[in-house]
Parts: C-alpha cells; sequence; structure tokens
C-alpha cells in the first residue's frame, strides 16, 4: 500500500472532516521555505507550518544545537531536576519579556501555555481567598483546543458540543475604530464588579479568526482597565511572538505590560513541540507557602525537555542577530507595500498587513464563513500553484518564514496576484 492508503486506514487527521476533506500531501522532506512530496513537487510553506518554523525548514544552526544537546541530554523528568538549556532559555526570554516579568513555566504547546497561564490566575485568587472567577475574552479568540483554553475562545462550531462544560466567560466585541468608546465602556463596567480574575487576549492580531489586526490603543486602554481593577491580564502571544508582528513581542507595541505572556509556535523555531508562560514575582510568590497545596501543582511529562529547550535557544540565537532583523524589516516593507497596490482591487474586501503578516479578506456575497466554498477554492488553487496556504474563511494571508528571499516571495505574490485577478 501507497503512503496515502496507509494515511487513509491508520491516521485521523486535525481540523479535518474526513468524509469530504481531499487527500493529505504526502510530504517526505523540507528545505528552507520549501516541502516536497513523494512525486517531487514542491509546495511553497507560506504558512511556515501552522505559524512555527521561524527560520524555515533545515535550518543548520538549529539542526546543528538540536544533534549537540542529543548527544548530551536527551530528557528528564523537569520536577525535582534542571538543567543548562532550560535555565538559559527561561532567563533569556524572562529578560526578553522585559520589566516586571520574572518566572517561567514551562508545558508542551500553545494550549497548555494559556491552560497554565488560566490555572494560575484562578489559583493566585484561590491561594489568597478572594472568589474572583470570571474571564473576560474577545469575541473571535482563539487560544487552544484544551478545555481551558477552549472555555476562553469563541463559542463556535468549532467547540460546539463541548460549550456546556465551560467556565464563565464574558466576550468583549472585536474592536473597531466604530466601537472602540462602547468596549472600553463594557470593559470598565465588567472589570468594575470585582468579580474578574482575568483577562485574555491575542495581542494586536486575532490569528485563527482570520488574521484580524486590531487598534494598539485599545489593547492599550484594556489593559490598563484591568490593572486598575486588579484583574490578571494574560497576553497569548502564541501566535504573535518573535517578530510576527515586527518587534519581539506584540506587546512590545503598547505601554502597558500584561501579567502573563504565553508563548509557543515560533518558540523553538517550530521545530520542537513546546510551550512557555511567563509571569511576574508577584503571582509567583502567592505559591509559596509552607502548604504543598498552594504550589503550582501542574506539570507535564515533557515539561522543559532539553532538546525543545536547545532548539529554543538556537532559534533566538538567530533572532538576535542583524540579519534575522533585517529580514523582518524587509518583509514588512514589502507587505506594505503589497497592499498599497492592492488595496482597490475588486476582488478585495479588505488588505491589511502587520509585521511580517499580510491578510486579505476576500469579496464574498454571502458573508464570510470558514467553510465557504471559497476556502476550499482557495486552497486548492494555491497547492496546484506550488504555494502551501491554508485561508481562514474568506481570509488568505502569508506569514512565511523568515528566510524567505527575493524571488521566492514574488513567487508567492504573484500566485495572490493571479489567484486575486481569476476571482
Ligand atoms: C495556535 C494557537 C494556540 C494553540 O497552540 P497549540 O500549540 O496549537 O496548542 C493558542 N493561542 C494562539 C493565539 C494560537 O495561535
Amino acid at each position: 500500500m501507497g503512503l496515502l492508503e496507509r494515511d487513509a486506514q491508520y491516521i485521523w487527521h486535525p481540523f479535518t472532516q474526513v468524509q469530504t476533506a481531499p487527500s493529505p500531501l504526502p510530504i517526505i522532506r523540507a528545505e528552507g521555505v520549501w516541502l516536497f512530496d513523494e512525486n517531487d513537487k514542491r509546495y511553497l510553506d507560506v504558512n511556515s507550518s501552522w505559524w512555527t518554523i521561524l527560520h524555515g525548514h533545515g535550518n543548520a544552526y538549529i539542526n546543528q544545537a538540536i544533534k549537540d544537546q542529543l548527544d548530551q541530554l536527551d530528557h528528564t523528568l523537569f520536577a525535582g531536576i534542571t538543567h543548562p538549556k532550560a535555565v538559559e532559555i527561561g532567563e533569556r526570554l524572562v529578560k526578553k519579556a522585559g520589566g516586571h516579568f520574572s518566572k517561567a513555566f514551562f508545558s508542551d504547546n500553545g494550549s497548555t501555555a494559556v491552560e497554565v497561564a488560566i490555572k494560575t490566575t484562578i489559583q493566585y485568587w484561590h491561594n489568597q481567598g478572594i472568589p474572583k472567577r470570571r474571564f473576560l475574552a474577545i469575541e473571535g479568540a482563539y487560544h487552544g483546543d484544551t478545555f481551558g483554553a477552549m472555555s476562553v475562545g469563541a463559542r463556535d462550531v468549532f467547540n460546539r458540543p463541548f460549550e456546556r462544560f465551560f467556565f464563565d466567560v464574558e466576550y468583549l466585541p472585536y474592536p473597531t475604530k466604530e466601537n472602540k468608546a462602547e468596549v472600553i465602556e463594557m470593559a470598565a463596567e465588567l472589570f468594575g464588579s470585582g468579580e474578574f480574575a482575568g483577562f485574555i487576549f491575542e495581542p494586536l492580531v486575532q490569528g485563527a479568526a482570520g488574521m484580524r489586526i486590531y487598534d494598539r490603543e485599545i489593547l492599550n486602554k484594556l489593559i490598563g482597565l484591568a490593572k486598575n481593577n486588579n484583574v490578571l491580564t494574560i497576553a497569548d502571544e502564541v501566535m504573535t511572538g518573535f517578530y510576527r508582528t515586527g518587534s519581539m513581542f506584540a506587546t512590545d507595541q503598547i505601554a502597558e505590560s500584561p501579567d502573563f505572556m504565553c508563548l509557543s509556535k515560533g518558540l523553538t523555531g517550530g521545530i520542537m513541540a513546546m510551550g512557555l508562560t511567563i509571569t511576574t514575582q508577584k503571582i509567583f510568590d502567592t505559591f509559596l507557602d509552607d502548604d504543598f497545596a498552594k504550589g503550582m501543582l501542574h506539570g507535564h511529562s515533557f515539561t522543559g525537555n532539553p532538546i525543545a529547550c536547545a532548539s529554543a535557544c538556537a532559534s533566538l540565537d538567530l533572532l538576535e542577530k542583524q540579519d534575522t532583523l533585517n529580514k523582518v524589516e524587509w518583509l514588512t516593507q514589502k507587505h506594505v507595500e503589497f497592499v498599497e497596490e492592492h488595496k482597490d482591487h475588486p476582488a478585495v474586501r479588505s488588505i491589511k498587513s502587520i509585521g511580517t503578516i499580510l491578510s486579505i479578506e476576500l469579496e464574498i456575497g454571502e458573508g464570510s464563513s470558514y467553510f465557504s466554498n471559497l476556502r476550499t477554492k482557495a486552497y486548492e488553487y494555491f497547492v496546484q500553484n506550488e504555494v502551501l496556504l491554508r485561508p481562514l474563511g474568506n481570509v488568505i494571508f502569508l506569514n512565511p518564514p523568515y528566510c524567505i528571499n527575493e524571488e521566492e516571495l514574488q513567487f508567492v505574490y504573484g500566485k495572490v496576484k493571479g489567484f486575486l485577478d481569476q476571482l
């Protein structure tokens, strides 16, 4: 049996209605921005493999760091044990997060990084005997697929069967220029109730909602309001971290600083699975007690895995190189030019960019839906044209690896133009 037949026989794929989905692509190798299938057909991974592969595939520097670590120390448990690469990545990222941050807690992915922030928030209040239990989130949010992360995410078709098991969350309308005053007023009122434990948000861009880019000033106000009302703030930087929005973290672009920062996706350069939740000394201190039960009694088998930590350290080395920052700046500028050139295209309802993300909302009659035929049509068009791009509803977006060169970027832009022109 070929790979696809065996896949169909034994494998259950994520985010897929298997009955109607086309066969998966049988990818057998990757290099730089390119994925190659078993027939040696290539696809430009402009999706950065679910927004993870920051420096492209097969980066020699990260690969070497992983090999070296594998020879030195493969894996240990992380309770009662520490190791150099965990300490190094924790220290470097806490320092980069800046200001008042002080501690890093490891987990395995973006959902668990969020789960840890939510559990820490709940227990922060619990440990102090303060009855705050509600959370505030933003409409359209995506924070992951575990129960806590789903609870604070948008209540939609992705999690309908589970809804009645979710905890109590209020949602602010997605902030726009028009509803700005209303959103601020609503947040002030909710926070003023004194019932809210935490406020969670994707800073500046809602990823899964369709790479929706919103205003810095509103976010800054909302965080400020939360702080004034003693509500803990959780910045889910799982997608936005590591220069996706042009700065190291999206929250670097605003004055207020959150109480938690959740990291994953690009954290290891996208090669190893790892989550990290960064928080403050003030929060950490509420878990210190003679009573064991007041500790953070949460962990995963692969928490702080040394190979993942080594990969993250190597990725961070690359992010500190001027070459990489120049690339981010160049990509940012290219996207700005593309937006300018295409904002009046008849197939475009809206087009925006922030940092290395370019997001194009396509004009459709029926209103946007993840299941619109356009999504399937777009996906297939791009795959046939050697570009791997996963639309979100009627939104197509590019967030390529930073190693993409001029020729490859023009190749993708050309295909996007071709797609828009034939709509
Ligand atoms: C992808 C994502 C998550 C979930 O991360 P996983 O590693 O897929 O569990 C959480 N928050 C945001 C903003 C994301 O983009």
